[in-house]
Formats: C-alpha cells, structure tokens, sequence
C-alpha cells in the first residue's frame, strides 16, 4: 500500500492521517520486546502507517529494511523506510533501493542525512549525493515508489540563506518528485502556520504532516533540539526546568502540551499527524485517546 493513496483517502475522508515513527531497537531482546509489546499496543490504537529510521551514518540500513518488511507482513500496516544519502556510493544505494522493492518496501523516506558527530559540514560518500533531492530524483527514475521528504518549519539549521531559502530548496525536493513532507518536531505551532502558507503560495499541493514529538521531560527535549535545532519557546523550558526530576508529572505534561498542540493543528487543517514515539507507548497513546483519535476498539 502507497502511503500517498493512505493519504489522498484519508483527505476524502475529511479525517487526519495518523502515524507513528520507529527506530531499530538496538540489541537482540530490545527487538524482542517490541515485536511483543511496544509495536502490537501501538498498532491497536489503529494508525494509518508508520516509518522506521535509519541510522546516523547509514548504520542500520539492513535492520530499517528487516523492521520495515517484519511490520508490514506481521501488522499489515503500511509502512515506510527512511533512507540517507550518507556513506553510500550511487550504486549502492540503487542496491539498496532494489533490495527494499525485492521485499515489497515502496514507501521511502528520501533523506540527506547529519554529518558525523563533530563534523560541521555534510560531505558526500565517494560518488555520492549531497542533497536529498538527487535522492528523490534517483527514486522517481527507478520507479514505482512513493516517497516522502523532510521539510523544517524553522528551517534547516545548516542553511545560513535562512529559513525561506531552505523552504525553497523543499519546494525543489517536491517538485523533482516527492508526494508529502513529514516536519522535523517543533513546538509553536506559529512556525508551521508560517511554512505551510508560504509553501501554498509557492504552489506546493503535496501534505505537509506536523512532526509531533510527545515530551518526557526536560533532558530529552534539551538533548533532542541541541541536535536538530529545535526553538524550545520559554515558556515551555521554564515548565521543564520546574519539573525536572519529577518523572511523572514530565510526562503527564507533556502529554498535555502535545494534546493541545495537536488539537490545534487539525483545528487549523493539518493534513495529519506523525508522533516522534521513540519506541514508547504510553504518551502517544494517551495523545490520541485526548483527542478521539485513537481506535475505539484499542483497550
Ligand atoms: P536536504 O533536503 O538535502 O537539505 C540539507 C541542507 O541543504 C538544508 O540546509 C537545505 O536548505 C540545503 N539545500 C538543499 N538543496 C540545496 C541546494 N540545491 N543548494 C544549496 N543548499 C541546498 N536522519 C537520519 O540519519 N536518519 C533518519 O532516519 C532521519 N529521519 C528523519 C525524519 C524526519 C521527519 C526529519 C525531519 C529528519 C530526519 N533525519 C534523519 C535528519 C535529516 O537527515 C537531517 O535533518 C539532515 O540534516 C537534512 O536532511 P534533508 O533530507 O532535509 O536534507
């Protein structure tokens, strides 16, 4: 199943698209204990797909491709396969993407991929890409993918023409090809009022789905926007700062803030919603029940 068909139905429907991110766990029983609980109570709660990760410098690339392939033939949710331009060669990644259609994963999420921690600028593999639109462009002339791209509602931290010229370079991913965008997480909803309507005007049609992220507390968010460059607004931080070391009322929190947060991007129009889960269930779950979304035959 193509997620942009998921998508387009869901529009019909007048209903948002829900979705949930993954990463490969990282040892052998941490994989066991999401195939028995972490994936089948979040697949309860009825989402319409998911998509799994792939490792800073292209680290996981067979497990993404196992998880992905487990998820689809076990849940039968559609789901998608994130894939960097990082550490591989052309040719290897068509080696790449020929494995994933062999296994009957044709949703990809087409992506540059972060330098090496310490390294400030992102240099290319041995004849490879530098920017995820090539990537984009690769798919599109292998054929028969459905592909989505990263868009930022701040804009991209590296791109020091600011944030309208990164929402340009989004624009040239859409049109070499891709059929929706996923946001980086952010947590003023003004940012993505900003970059949704002034993708509008540029033309774009494609859905550009909000990138929720449910809070646990405040060392997560710090340590998550020092790496993607996130704004935390102040209000927020001096919230987190209160309730720090208080794990529970962190969470009860930021399911709270997240709540509100998505009430009013659908209010606003949001084509739908992808929850950051970082392999948990609880907060998301509690997420979607807050706002009717979840599947009412979930326990
Ligand atoms: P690009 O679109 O190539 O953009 C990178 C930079 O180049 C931007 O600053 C952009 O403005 C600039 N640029 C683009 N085109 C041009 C041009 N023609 N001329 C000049 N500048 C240009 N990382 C992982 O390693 N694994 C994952 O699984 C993963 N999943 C992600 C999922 C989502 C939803 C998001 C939002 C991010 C994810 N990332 C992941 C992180 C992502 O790889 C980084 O944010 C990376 O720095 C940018 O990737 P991109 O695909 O947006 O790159």
């Amino acid at each position: 199943v193509l997620i942009r068909d998921v998508l387009a139905r869901r529009a019909s429907q007048g209903r948002p698209a829900v979705s949930f991110e993954f990463f490969p766990p990282k040892t052998p029983e941490g994989e066991q204990q999401f195939f028995k609980d972490v994936l089948p109570r979040l697949v309860q709660l009825g989402p319409d797909f998911c998509s799994v990760t792939y490792g800073a410098g292209g680290s996981t690339r067979e497990k993404t491709l196992t998880l992905v392939e487990r998820i689809q033939k076990t849940h039968r949710l559609p789901s998608m396969a994130h894939l960097t331009c990082v550490g591989s060669s052309v040719a290897q990644l068509r080696e790449i993407i020929e494995q994933a259609r062999r296994r009957g994963i044709l949703n990809i999420l087409a992506l540059r991929g972060d330098p090496p921690r310490g390294e400030t600028g992102f240099r290319p593999a041995p004849d490879g890409l530098t920017h995820a639109w090539q990537l984009v462009r690769l798919l599109r002339e292998m054929g028969g993918f459905c592909i989505g791209v990263a868009g930022f509602p701040e804009g991209h931290p590296e791109c020091r023409e600011g944030k309208y010229a990164d929402w340009d370079h989004l624009k040239a991913k859409i049109d070499a090809g891709a059929d929706f965008v996923i946001t980086q997480l952010f947590f003023d909803n003004a940012d993505y009022w900003e970059f949704r309507d002034y993708l509008h005007r540029a033309g774009v049609r494609v859905p550009l789905i909000p990138g929720v992220l449910p809070i646990l507390g405040f060392q997560q968010v710090d340590r998550l926007t020092r790496l993607c460059g996130a704004r935390v607004p102040e209000k927020l931080r001096r919230r987190l700062e209160e309730l720090a070391g208080d794990e529970e009322g962190s969470m009860a929190f930021g399911v709270e803030y997240a709540t509100r947060q998505c009430e009013e991007l659908l209010r606003g129009g949001a084509p739908g919603l992808h929850f950051y889960t970082l392999n948990r269930v609880h907060s998301t779950r509690q997420i979607l029940e807050n706002l009717g979304l979840a599947r009412k035959d979930s326990p």
